[in-house]
């Protein structure tokens, strides 16, 4: 690849009044990444349908979260967040397609997904778009969809949807946070990896939450450092990469917040991840 597609619009991007910078990172996220000097080609994602919200979730709780009549992820109804909603899910979804399409890599900077379940938002999630998205590629011709998710915290959501629509035939979904939570859990961690990786091979498409709260100084986290999270980025994209399975990855957590309100330790993080995606994938 020349060029790493990354699908972003300032659509995605909300204040969600809320303890959590997830819902306006994106923007900052971007404009890290375009400091960095590496060859990256930003396209705009449609909006997912409510149709297709639907393939993953109750019909009813999509519109009265986009109507806001129901509360969202963030514990509030607000009118910008219900509007930014649609294209974060969006952004994964387009990334997903076309990492699929035309094999490599994709990226969707967005986050806010894996504890949102079949009817109800949880934990700063509202709509589930890893399963918005696996749905989605399913019903246009997709397989098999990998899901590995990386953040410190577990995608219970995930499973709780995946249980839901009887989809763990078709959908093959890891969670770390549901094994590692403290750093002594950093090696078995890394003996954990290669075999989810050879689990995910015949995936067409895998979805890697590259969550930066795994951090050790996450105030939500942490089993890793700063290196080993880049160290875990080079393992999945290798592994990925040798396989030649698709991967579409995205943010997820993180939480490391300046008294300012800035987070250079969290764009610290996805910028390593950018790096060791360019090292893999981008040939000159
Ligand atoms: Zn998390």
């Amino acid at each position: 690849m020349k060029t790493i597609p990354v699908f972003f619009t300032p659509q995605m991007v909300a204040d969600s009044r809320s303890y959590s910078p997830s819902a306006a990172k994106p923007k900052q996220v971007v404009a890290s990444w375009q400091a960095l000097g590496l060859p990256l080609e930003v396209h705009a994602p449609a909006a997912v349908s409510v149709e297709q919200l639907s393939l993953a979730h109750d019909a009813d709780f999509v519109r009265g979260v986009l109507e806001g009549r129901l509360q969202n992820g963030f514990g509030n109804r607000s009118p910008e967040v219900a509007a930014s909603l649609p294209f974060t899910s969006g952004a994964m979804c387009a990334a997903a397609r076309h990492a699929w399409k035309h094999g490599g890599v994709a990226v969707a900077p967005c986050s806010g997904f894996h504890h949102a379940r079949w009817e109800q938002p949880a934990g700063f999630c509202t709509f589930n778009g890893l399963m918005v998205t696996a749905a989605t590629l399913r019903a246009e011709g997709a397989r098999r969809i990998g899901i590995l998710d990386c953040d410190h915290h577990e995608g219970d959501g995930t499973d709780a949807i995946i249980g839901h629509l009887g989809a763990s035939s078709w959908v093959r979904h890891f969670t770390a946070g549901k094994h590692f939570h403290r750093p002594r859990d950093a090696e078995a961690f890394f003996a954990w990896l290669p075999g989810v990786l050879d689990a995910l091979s015949d995936c067409d498409v895998v979805l890697y939450q590259a969550g930066a709260d795994p951090h050790r100084d996450d105030p939500l986290g942490g089993w890793l450092t700063t290196r080993q999270l880049h160290e875990r980025d080079e393992v999945v994209f290798q592994s990925l990469a040798a396989r030649a399975v698709p991967v579409a990855w995205n943010l997820a957590g993180g939480y490391q917040q300046q008294p300012d309100g800035s987070i250079p330790k969290v764009l610290e993080i996805h910028d390593n991840t950018l790096r060791a995606c360019a090292a893999r994938y981008v040939t000159r």
